[in-house]
Order: C-alpha cells, then sequence, then structure tokens
C-alpha cells in the first residue's frame, strides 16, 4: 500500500532522479525546453565556460558549493581532516572562478552563476530558470 499522496509520490521520484542529475544538466535540459541554443565548454573563453550563449554573448556558470566555495550551509562545511589543505584549496578554486568570471566581463560577456543549492527542488529550478530568462531579455 502506498503511505504517500500521488502528488507527494511524484515529487519524491521527482527529488530522488535529481539526485542522479548534475545541476548542470539540468541547467541545460531547462535552457534547450525553453528554446535557448548555447555551446558548452567553449574552449577560447576564459575557463573554458560550461554553458555559452553566443547570441546573448551570455555564460552561464554552474557552481557545486562545496567546490567553489559558496557562502551557504554547503558550501561552508569542510572537512574536519585536513582542514587547512581544504580551505587552500577551495580557495584557490574561487580565485580561479573570479579570475575567470573577470577575464570573460573584459570581453564583453555577461557571466551568470547558478549555485547547486539553489537547484534542490523542481521548484527551485523553476526559478532560476525564469530568473535567466528575465536576465537574457534585457539586452
Ligand atoms: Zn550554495
Amino acid at each position: 500500500m502506498d503511505v504517500f499522496s500521488r502528488k507527494t509520490r511524484s515529487w519524491i521520484m521527482a527529488q530522488i532522479k535529481g539526485k542522479h542529475t548534475k545541476p548542470e544538466i539540468l541547467i541545460r535540459r531547462g535552457l534547450h525546453a525553453l528554446g535557448y541554443r548555447f555551446r558548452l565548454h567553449v574552449a577560447h573563453l576564459p575557463g573554458k565556460p560550461d554553458i555559452a550563449l553566443p547570441k546573448f554573448r551570455t555564460v552561464i556558470q554552474v557552481r557545486g558549493c562545496f567546490w567553489h566555495g559558496h557562502r551557504c550551509v554547503r558550501g561552508n562545511r569542510l572537512p574536519s581532516q585536513n582542514h587547512s589543505y581544504w580551505r587552500e584549496k577551495l580557495s584557490r578554486n574561487a580565485a580561479r572562478d573570479r579570475k575567470n568570471d573577470c577575464g570573460l566581463r573584459r570581453l564583453g560577456w555577461r557571466v551568470v552563476v547558478v549555485w547547486e543549492c539553489r537547484l534542490s527542488s523542481p521548484q527551485k529550478v523553476e526559478s532560476e530558470l525564469r530568473r535567466i530568462q528575465r536576465l537574457l531579455a534585457v539586452p
């Protein structure tokens, strides 16, 4: 017997599926569904950005909170072992991100950052996609 209502069940299934979906893939699928055309890992741009929309001269950086040092619950959780090693490594990652974003902006690209923690439910994914859509609507 199913103890969940159909609505709850389908939400849970979406969550479980979401666990196997990388944040970058969620955004890619969403953009595609909205009809945007983009290029992946463009080699000639600083840091080979994940997603580039040449028509909008916009790059979308999908970032994992831990690896890219987001100031959120996930991003602030440093392993207790080798604490200083991790602090160093993660701050180097963040410095590299700043440098790449800066280089992209100098070349005239708009940089939109999407954090992993903002994609933790289908509703949140949808609202991030709407945010991107609003930004792209502004020339
Ligand atoms: Zn985060």
